[in-house]
């Protein structure tokens, strides 16, 4: 390959002239982007060999984390850094006359997921790669990702992602290694000399072909592997229309299915799960066999991961494996499959928490929902001889009732690990959600706060104040993040504060520069940037930002002496596409934009930048400059957050709610480095059961509250009919996320912002060190750790376990 820049420069363009066939002056950036891509997978495929051939002659437990989603983001910048030879390509490409971050940006985000879910699973990948740890991803190939976000006149309007148009440069196709997986038909039993046994008839097959991707350590020898899959026709194609067959085989891995709302295509959603976790299953078992010859140790080098109740039925699905394919007995195969799964919830929000019917479940996977009815009626005896007679209890823990299976229930009951995303998300599990389960098995239950790679969202995000750190602390933190605690010496260190400042100014010019090209809107650099970036949704309440623009707006217009230190509010978010709310909160933010920012008046102190397409590229962009991170959602709402610690390693001051790893952030900086306002958790749930809130009574109360709401529907804004539904959640609806409650506090918060960023520039600068210096406890190297540790009991690359 190459290992000097002269090497690089000289493979690559002999590579770019053969591979696009024309010369390197005639290449497009395109061309060279897709050069490149394969020299980096092919610099690190020998490592990549060389990992598997570890494992597998080392017979290592392997750990494989199921997901619905993976939300990858661009992987050219990442794959450099990893692999060792960033500043090696860039300079070489830079001696051609070609811009690294021109070829960077033409990748298309690898956007297989909806948010913070996702994106986890991605963080996970990058951290079990750079520990050594034997840890892979299993995930679908959705051919369109999350859709593609355009604002029209305000509206959203959702546009297929075509992320594979180009091709994919990273993945490898491994056709070879197609599984079979069975739809509908019927079982048949048969008794094989007093043994059970259990045949699919006429089953409906889908091949399941992976591509592979390489998860590369971050300067490590180690390369993991995300496997995707993809559905295709079978061989054994289905003796009836072709062509019906093959458009129902290929919907399968088609679309991502945005999961914030109300469910639609219940049945593909289901195929689609089913079609992952047997896919992921069959592959999994068949490697352990090629290396092992008992099955009945297979929990013994193999942990499965669920990352939420999506790939639940990969419980069911091993159980298959181990009796129809494998010939084992119920409790053997039992054995083997509940000291094998791990399940991580992510939400306690209760439409959230999947159910199938049975009457679609049954005829779609007959064989599977035999298995799942033994299961639950195993359990249910379990439950019985411990509750005896408490029938009402065990109604409430089964796994299928009412004409459902539970899929959270089903996820509990075959995993021997049960984890929540943050301290308190855990208590809440714990003592209100699952509290029967956590009191039936209390050893299963576990907490794993969240945490994000440090070497994206801060190495590769914001490589200005990455330069400082290092120059400042040396560069062991990239590799430990709990060094960055070391910064906590230059808290008074009068130059490194200036510095600090420089590099915050440097990225808010940045993004100024992106608002600029994508909204056409000119920014005050030296305003305070006060973003919220996130999914949208009700919980995580843009509404109380809104509230308190409008309130601001109110003030300017209305007193001539009154002023504010200037700031400029800055979101992004997708809507799920039939969450009307949401979209109308969208809408509202453009309605109220066009107001402020052509008002000369109030344009002055407050503008309003709506970016869209919130994607993983453009956090990159977007957090590195933020001043404040806005985390505000209603109390005991968000499981934990992710984008809050993005910001808070960038150096931003975060205003957030007492909910999610919020709580864990002021724990660690201090109550003087995080402003924190509104209703506790155990308010807001006090609230939920006893009643006791009345919205009108706010709104009537405080006339701030009463003037901002008013403004949602009294003409001011462009159409202003579209937000009476948002008014009327407010007032008729009582309110139900709280958002008037926490107005008044939420206002005073904000005055305190813009009080210490204006007039106590120092401390301010003090408070974003702590930040920074905290933020090491929220890589997910820490995360994934634990779970290393304390779930997985996995060992390192090179150590037998
Ligand atoms: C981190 C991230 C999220 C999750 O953000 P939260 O604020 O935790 O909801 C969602 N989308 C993208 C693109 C992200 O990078």
């Amino acid at each position: 390959m190459f290992s000097t820049k002269a090497e690089f420069k000289e493979a690559f363009l002999n590579r770019v002239e053969r591979t696009s066939g024309k010369s390197f002056a005639e290449t497009t950036p395109s061309d060279q982007f897709q050069t490149l891509g394969n020299m980096v997978r092919e610099y690190i495929s020998l490592n990549w060999i060389r990992t598997n051939e570890h494992y597998r002659s080392h017979r290592q437990k392997q750990v494989y984390y199921l997901s619905i989603e993976f939300l990858l983001g661009k992987l050219l910048g990442q794959n450099l850094l990893n692999a060792g030879i960033y500043d090696l390509v860039k300079e070489g490409l830079s001696e051609l006359g070609i811009q690294l971050s021109e070829l960077e940006e033409i990748e298309m985000d690898t956007a297989l997921g909806n948010g913070g879910l996702g994106r986890l699973a991605a963080c996970f990948l990058d951290s079990l790669a750079t520990l050594d740890l034997p840890g892979h991803g299993l995930g679908i190939r959705y051919k369109y990702g999350l859709f593609e976000q355009k604002m029209v006149n305000g509206y959203q309007v959702e546009l297929p992602e075509q992320w594979l148009k180009h091709g994919h440069v990273w993945e490898v196709r491994k056709a070879d290694l197609t599984m079979e997986v069975p739809f509908w038909g019927r079982v048949e039993t048969e008794n094989d000399n007093g043994r059970l046994t259990f045949h699919q008839l006429d089953a409906e097959y889908v091949s399941a072909v992976p591509y592979d991707i390489p998860v590369i350590g971050y300067k490590r020898k180690t390369v993991n592997t995300l496997r995707l899959w993809s559905a295709e026709p079978s061989r054994y194609m289905p003796n009836k229309d072709v062509m019906k067959y093959k458009k129902d085989t290929e919907a399968i891995s088609e679309f991502l299915y945005p999961d914030d709302a109300h469910d639609e295509g219940k049945i593909l959603r289901l195929k689609q799960q089913y079609f992952l976790v047997s896919a992921s299953i069959q592959s999994i078992v068949k490697n352990y066999l090629s290396q092992h010859k008992q099955i009945r140790d297979f929990h013994r080098y193999t942990a499965i991961h669920i990352n939420d109740t999506h790939p639940a039925l990969a419980i069911p699905e091993l159980m298959r494996i181990l009796i129809d394919k494998l010939g084992l007995g119920w409790d053997e195969a039992w054995h083997i499959t509940s000291h094998t799964f791990c399940y991580t919830n992510h939400t306690t929000l209760s439409e959230a928490l999947e159910r199938w019917p049975v009457r679609l479940f049954q005829p779609l996977l007959p064989r599977i929902y035999m298995i799942v009815q033994e299961i639950n009626e195993r359990f249910c005896q379990q439950l019985w001889e411990k509750y005896p007679g408490d029938w009402e209890r065990i109604e409430k823990m089964a796994i299928i009732s009412y004409g459902e299976v539970r899929m959270a229930h089903l996820a509990i009951s075959g995993s021997y690990s049960v984890n929540g995303v943050a301290k308190l998300h855990t208590e809440i599990l714990k003592k209100r959600e699952m509290k029967r389960f956590y009191e039936f098995q209390p050893e299963k239950f576990n907490n794993k706060t969240n945490g994000v790679t440090h070497r994206t969202w801060l190495l590769k995000a914001n490589p200005e104040l990455s330069h400082l750190i290092t120059e400042s602390i040396g560069n062991s933190w990239i590799r430990e993040p709990e060094k960055l605690s070391l910064l906590k010496q230059y808290e008074d260190d009068w130059l490194f504060l200036e510095q600090l400042k420089k590099v915050k100014a440097a990225r808010k010019e940045i993004l100024a520069e992106r608002i600029w090209k994508q909204n056409g809107i000119k920014v005050d650099t030296h305003s305070i940037f006060d973003v919220q970036v996130k999914r949208l949704h009700a919980y995580k309440r843009q509404l109380l930002n809104i509230l308190h623009i409008l309130y601001l707006y109110n003030r300017i217009r209305e007193d001539s002496t009154f002023s504010i230190y200037p700031r400029t509010f800055i979101f992004g978010a997708k809507a799920s596409p039939g969450y009307y709310y949401a979209k109308r909160i969208i809408k509202l933010i453009h309605s109220l934009a066009e107001i402020v920012n052509n008002d000369p008046i109030v344009n002055r102190f407050i503008k309003v930048i709506f970016l869209e397409n919130y994607r993983v590229s453009l956090a990159e962009e977007i957090i590195p400059a933020a001043d404040i991170s806005e985390q505000i959602s209603t109390a005991s709402k968000e499981a934990s957050g992710t984008g809050n610690m993005k910001f808070m390693m960038n150096g931003a001051i975060t205003v957030g709610t007492l909910d999610g790893a919020n709580i864990e952030m002021l724990e660690r900086v201090g109550s003087e480095s995080i402003l924190i306002f509104g209703l506790t958790s155990e308010e807001v749930m006090k609230f939920e059961k006893d009643g006791g809130y009345y919205s009108r009574e706010y709104y009537h109360h405080d006339k701030r509250i009463r003037r901002a709401v008013d403004r949602l529907v009294d003409g001011l804004l462009p159409d202003s009919e579209q937000f009476e539904v948002i008014y009327d959640s407010l007032l008729e609806g009582n309110d139900q996320y709280f958002v008037l409650k926490d107005f008044s506090p939420y206002v005073a918060i904000q005055e305190k912002a813009g009080y210490l960023y204006e007039k106590e520039q120092e401390r301010w600068l003090r408070m974003m060190v702590q930040n920074i210096a905290q933020s090491g406890y929220f890589s997910s190297d820490r995360t994934v750790q634990e779970y290393a540790k304390e779930i997985w009991k996995i060992g390192k690359y090179g150590n037998r376990d």
